[in-house]
């Protein structure tokens, strides 16, 4: 087997192209693979399919191919354009490259390979590309396969926001819960961030009362958004940001009481934590600490009453246990529970929704964690639009090429 036919078959060419020269630079490590199609050929449009279309002209192109050993190699050829009754003057499309791109396929799903564990800045300085052009070549594989999902069957969507780098801008995630993936990401956490989902729903033909249930937390903007936008979709507030929120008054309570009480210095954990979850060390600090009539001992056990609340299996009764509990935290005289009851009355039934639906983000926390690598890997890159397909890349279940 000679060198060209060798490389020839190394690259499964198919007739009319061969391998017509090689070009070898060690000092420049680049390997250089020239191809040519025999003479006479004719090509199929691009356009409509036609076939034995006569070439108008070529013109030569390179495209950077794996790398050979420790050389970078690369294919040069030159493209025919072809006259085609129907169409006109058009490029023929090779079939070891898309169109207008500098990357064979190979190498591009080699890229979008080592995208889903790595970050694009060490892959830039691996493959020797710029990562402005390794972005060009995910977000064309992302969208390609975010236009294939079915979106026709969602009927519950989890929705929660992240915090970019610093924590004050935002991204809105909408999560699929029963096939617990990604589909959809909006900059920001307005009410705005809700109306793209509807708008992105409604460009896929899916009418938005299709979707049964939102699982969120109580963020007034998303609230909002959701009454303009899913007017007919029950809303299930997340069991775990309700709980986020009463830590948050726990701590509000013990912080001002520590002023007073230096016994409470550094318990802020104790209280944050679900009692069974408390190690024995805890545990006995809690006993000693509960034997002082403390606020913030009876702020933890409202918490902790609160708690009790998901284990119901009947919403009645739940419903029932919430009004008892609603009771007991409107008259502890603590400022911050009592606020957080009234906030709990206000989103009365989007918390008992849970009853009906059992559906918690759970499975977008699930995810959370394949999301914050994702945001860290965009690092560097805080336009909005590679961070979403860092997302979608991880956190997406698309169905990505995987060789060609
Ligand atoms: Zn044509």
């Amino acid at each position: 087997m000679s060198t060209k036919e060798l490389f020839s078959t190394a690259l499964g060419l198919e007739d009319p192209w061969f391998v017509k020269d090689i070009k070898f630079d060690s000092k420049k490590r680049r390997l250089e693979i020239i191809l040519d199609f025999s003479r006479g050929s004719k090509f199929f449009c691009p356009e409509c399919g036609s076939q034995n279309c006569p070439i108008h002209d070529t013109k030569e192109r390179t495209w950077r191919h794996l790398d050979f050993f420790q050389h970078q190699a690369y294919l040069t050829a030159r493209v025919p354009r072809v006259i085609c009754k129907t169409c006109g003057v058009k490029q023929i499309t090779v079939p070891w490259a898309r169109k207008n791109t500098g990357f064979t396929l190979l190498f591009e799903i080699m890229v979008l390979n080592f995208a889903q564990f790595m970050a694009i800045e060490p892959l830039s300085v691996m493959v020797k590309v710029h990562m402005d052009s390794l972005w060009r070549i995910l977000s064309h594989y992302v969208e390609q396969a975010r236009s294939g999902i079915d979106m026709s069957r969602m009927e519950s969507v989890g929705i929660d926001e992240f915090s970019k780098k610093s924590g004050h801008q935002y991204i809105t995630v909408f999560g699929d819960l029963e096939q617990s993936r990604v589909v959809y990401v909006s900059d920001g956490r307005r009410s705005d961030a809700i109306h793209q989902f509807a708008d992105f729903l409604e460009r896929r033909g899916v009418d938005t009362s299709r979707i049964k249930e939102a699982c969120t937390d109580m963020w007034p903007a998303y609230l909002k958004g959701l009454r303009e936008r899913f007017p007919e979709t029950s809303l299930v507030f997340d069991r775990y940001h309700v709980m986020t929120m009463i830590n948050h008054a726990v701590d509000l309570v013990r912080r001002n009481e520590s002023k007073e009480q230096k016994v409470l210095k550094h318990t802020r954990y104790i209280w944050l934590k679900n009692a069974i979850n408390l190690t024995q060390k805890q545990q006995k600090e809690v006993q000693s600490l509960s034997r002082l009539s403390l606020k913030t001992f009876r702020a933890y056990r409202i918490k902790e009453a609160l708690r009790q609340l998901w284990s119901y299996r009947n919403k009645d009764e739940a419903e029932l246990y919430l009004k008892k509990w609603y009771f007991w935290a409107t008259h502890s005289r603590l400022d911050p529970i009592i606020e957080f009851a009234k906030t709990v009355k206000e989103h009365w039934t989007g918390i008992l929704n849970y009853f009906h639906s059992r559906i918690t983000n759970g499975i977008i926390e699930g995810i959370n964690s394949k999301i914050k690598t994702a945001m860290k890997r965009a690092y560097g890159f805080k336009t909005f639009r590679y961070l979403r397909t860092i997302v979608y890349l991880v956190a997406g279940k698309l169905t990505l090429p995987t060789q060609y």
